[in-house]
């Protein structure tokens, strides 16, 4: 078996090899790896007719769909580096993005042509833009270019990934085209997707999961994805229906609306599908039951992972994931993973919480700022993730986001455990607990929480509940009844902006 050397490689490999299989599938329609190769390719040279050069950034507006994979491979395959957007975020903020990546060309897809021009009015240096001509064409009749005589090798370049901006600001994080392959391969290996699987992307494309742990994945393969733009439920149950979806990742919340439109309309797709897998945000214990109830013969799959380190760093799978609540799992082929005493670098005891620690070959190349790339780890390589967790049996068990750990008193509430409570009454849809100031304790507990449909939820008969479940220090002080949870994209809980609404 020969490894491609990098992401150029893979897709023309996979284009020789797979030629006549579809490869990209959506609902205004598809590609074989034939035609994605030669659109790519065709694309490729255009943006190098247009003046794209190795090392270039060129950035990517588009939702999920045929523009936008096309465009990311041609970016590739000009040796430029693909800066995936972020199509909810305020045209201010994404005319920051353009300018602190210093993109030279915007390809812009299908319904975002006014929300490119805002933002680009809001560059500092503004590029070029490019518009999408019909599914998949971008740049339609440029005048073309000839492509690197070298594809751009695995040490060089790939994207500028964005973080989700959970905790603050999206940071643009440098993966290389080797992080992204070996993301891809563990992928591969390790969950056990093969060449017949069909993939559905429901999470963005232009987050690190959607990109790196499923659409260059399926492209390793020479498998086929359904690319659904935008996350609904009822349409990610007709996408596995009709497209005979074997494998998905998706975070917990879309999960539960998938179950739910299941039980509510007596859908039974989801047992269609091989391989559940989930991560980017904490997995309630009732949720991952409720899964397995609903798809007993399916691989569940927990992986946990940050944009940082180009997707998965743990992964958990089968029977295991059920036994170890919350438990991640161990670390991936390649990996080294040690527990920190916060802000020191001593091992955690036995037992005791740590904050995640990871070296290894999925370790981006630094972060991207307006002077160059700076390194997100320190000098033997070793990144500090923010995630607190304990090892049980060898696995590992988040506890909490240090920042999202709540001081009270002399205590630490672990927002997880008092989120998993939350998730076990039976009126409760979605749930987030957070810290609040406190004149005596310091911080408070408060929980936000969402009622299921047609439940008579109240306040005190949530904070009764945790009585029951939790000890007293942690049962939520103030319960405040929401329609709905602030949610960015990854579908991560937005808890800032939890942290200053105000409460009754
Ligand atoms: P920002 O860094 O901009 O604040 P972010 O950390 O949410 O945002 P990502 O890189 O998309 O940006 O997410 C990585 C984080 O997501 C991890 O540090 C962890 O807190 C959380 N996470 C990822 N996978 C899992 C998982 N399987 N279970 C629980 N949490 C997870
Ligand atoms: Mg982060």
């Amino acid at each position: 078996v020969s490894l491609p050397v990098d992401l150029v490689d893979m897709l023309r490999s996979t284009v020789r090899e797979r030629g006549a299989h579809p490869a990209f599938v959506t609902d205004g329609g598809g590609l074989t790896w034939t035609e994605t190769g030669a659109e790519v390719e065709a694309l490729a040279r255009r943006l190098a007719g247009a003046g794209v050069r190795p090392g270039d950034r060129v950035a990517v507006l588009a939702g999920n769909g045929l523009p936008f994979t096309t465009a990311v491979f041609a970016v590739w395959a000009a040796g430029a580096i693909a800066v995936p957007l972020n199509f909810r975020l305020t045209a201010g903020d994404l005319g920051g993005l353009l300018s602190d990546s210093g993109a030279r060309l915007l390809l812009v897809g299908p319904g975002l042509e006014q929300l490119a021009a805002d933002s680009v009015a809001q560059c500092g240096a503004p590029p070029e833009v490019a518009h999408a001509d019909g599914v998949g064409r971008l740049l339609v009749g440029g005048a073309e270019g000839g492509l690197p005589d070298r594809t751009p090798g695995g040490d060089a370049p790939a994207a500028v990934m964005y973080t989700s901006g959970t905790t603050g600001r999206p940071k643009g994080v440098v993966i290389s085209h080797g992080n992204a392959l070996q993301n891809a391969v563990t992928c591969t290996s390790v969950i056990g997707r093969g060449p017949d699987d069909v993939e559905l992307v429901m999470v963005p494309q232009f987050n690190i999961t959607g990109l790196c742990s499923q659409t260059v994945p399926v492209a390793l393969l020479g498998a086929t994805a359904y690319l659904l733009d935008g996350f609904d439920a009822a349409r990610a149950l007709d996408a596995v229906g009709e497209h005979g979806c074997t494998s998905t990742v998706g975070a917990p919340t879309m999960w539960w609306r998938m179950l739910e439109q299941s039980d509510e309309h007596g859908r039974d797709e989801l047992t269609g599908l091989r391989l559940a897998l989930f991560g980017g945000a904490p997995m309630p214990t009732a949720l991952l039951q409720r899964m397995h109830d609903a798809m007993p013969d399916a691989t569940l799959g927990n992986g946990f992972g940050m944009t940082e380190t180009c997707s998965m760093l743990t992964y958990v799978g089968g029977d295991d994931v059920l036994r170890v609540p919350h438990s991640v799992g161990g670390p991936l082929p390649l990996t080294e993973l040690r527990l920190l005493r916060p802000g020191t670098d001593q091992e955690a005891g036995d037992g005791e919480i740590g904050e995640i620690v990871v070296r290894g070959a999925q370790v981006a190349l630094g972060y991207w700022t307006g002077d160059g790339i700076v390194p997100l780890t320190d000098t033997e390589g070793w990144i500090s993730t923010g995630d607190a967790a304990v090892l049980e049996d060898g696995f590992v068990v988040l506890r909490d986001r240090l920042k999202d750990v709540i001081k009270r008193g002399g205590e630490s509430v672990f927002s997880f455990e008092v989120e998993n409570v939350l998730y076990q009454h039976s009126g409760v849809l979605d749930a987030a607990v957070v810290g609040v100031p406190d004149e005596q304790y310091g911080e408070r507990v408060v929980a936000h929480v969402v009622a299921k449909p047609g439940s008579d939820l109240t306040s005190e008969g949530v904070r009764a509940f945790c009585r029951d479940h939790l000890a007293h220090f942690k049962v939520p002080s103030v319960v405040e009844i929401r329609e709905e949870l602030p949610r960015n994209p990854g579908g991560k809980v937005v808890k800032s902006a939890l942290r200053s609404a105000p409460t009754s």
